[in-house]
């Protein structure tokens, strides 16, 4: 025998023993009470019985919790722990930006503070540095569609993460406000009944009718599931003819692949508010009358867009797109 199988795990405790008698593992990772018992393994913390509750709650891949002198820690799981480095180097990552308005959870926290500041930390990892978001948007995007949302119905929900499939057919929702045509082509006598109708794949929505009008007010929002796949929009617009078939006023593609990846880089918008984070700009290939942005706006990415009918005399359709990822 080369070597003593209980000589490395010997080691192996006395150096996880060395690690929690550093000062900045004398306090949990989380709320900050003292004599911390617990660690999640793979994160790389030591935090009190509380907190390894919700901890326990998050899926393993996550947050692997071992308590310290209680359980039987593999090498591997100590040597990631002692790789991290403890609280402090963790915590220098894991809460690298706390936004306003939110603060960690104090040791006599409440369940609920405890557990929605946990999983926003570790779980959607939202406070991580910008240029870390990014570079994790893929993995994090993998658990964050098999946690459906951020919001507390997904904290009940935790059986869905057992079946990621389902989740995972669509990325977010888009948000279509049809708000007006102009100059639209006359298809009665001497003017139309315009609606719009919305397509993707096998989606279709529609505003409602404007009776008698050129230039029709809808100011109607219209909801889209986007899945992972996905390609422009398709917009028609039609006149509701009463005895027969409705007639075609004009056509055009909206093309969404800029809002989308431009939201998805930055991550976390609430940080971002104000800012203009992309541009679909006007060209020869597509149907824009001018040049559209993506802005944050009051934490909302949101894109005013204007379009030239295509197959058509005349016409223009001015929309207000806003993209809701699974998460929000
Ligand atoms: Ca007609
Ligand atoms: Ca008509
Ligand atoms: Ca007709």
């Amino acid at each position: 025998m080369n070597r003593h199988p209980s000589g490395r795990l010997t080691s192996g405790k006395r150096a996880l023993k060395d690690l929690l008698a550093r000062p900045d593992n004398r306090v949990c990772a989380d709320c900050g009470a003292p004599d911390p018992k617990w660690a999640s393994s793979n994160i790389g913390v030591f935090i009190c019985l509380k907190c390894s509750s919700v901890h326990r709650g998050l899926s393993m891949h996550i947050s692997k919790v071992l308590s310290v002198t209680l359980d039987d820690w593999s090498d591997d799981q100590i040597d990631s722990m002692v790789e991290v480095g403890g609280n402090a180097s963790a915590n220098s990552i894991y809460e690298a930006y706390i936004p306003q308005g939110v603060s960690k959870p104090r040791p006599d926290a409440g369940p609920e503070a405890r557990s929605q500041f946990i999983r926003s930390k570790y779980e959607l990892q939202e406070f991580l540095k910008p240029s870390l978001r990014i570079l994790s948007t893929a993995s994090k995007n993998s658990f964050r569609s098999s946690m459906s949302t951020k919001s507390s119905e997904s904290f009940r929900s935790s059986a869905s993460s057992q079946q990621p499939e389902g989740m995972a057919e669509f990325i977010g929702t888009l948000k279509v406000k049809v708000l007006k045509g102009t100059n639209l082509a006359v298809r009665d006598m001497l003017s139309s009944d315009p609606y719009v109708v919305l397509k993707l794949g096998k989606q279709r929505v529609q505003t409602a009718v404007v009776k008698s009008n050129l230039n029709p007010v809808w100011n109607e929002e219209l909801m889209l599931s986007i899945p992972q796949k996905y390609g422009p929009i398709k917009l028609e617009v039609y006149d509701y003819d009463t005895f027969s078939a409705n007639d075609i006023m004009g056509e055009v593609e909206i093309d969404i692949q800029t809002m989308i990846t431009s939201a998805t880089a930055f991550g976390d918008v609430g940080a971002f508010e104000g800012m203009k984070i992309g541009r679909w700009l006007k060209s020869n290939d597509n149907e824009l009358l001018e040049d559209s942005t993506v802005n944050i706006v009051d934490g909302k990415v949101k894109q005013l867009v204007s379009l030239k009918l295509q197959n058509v005399e005349s016409g223009e359709i001015l929309l207000e797109l806003e993209w809701m990822p699974l998460d929000q």
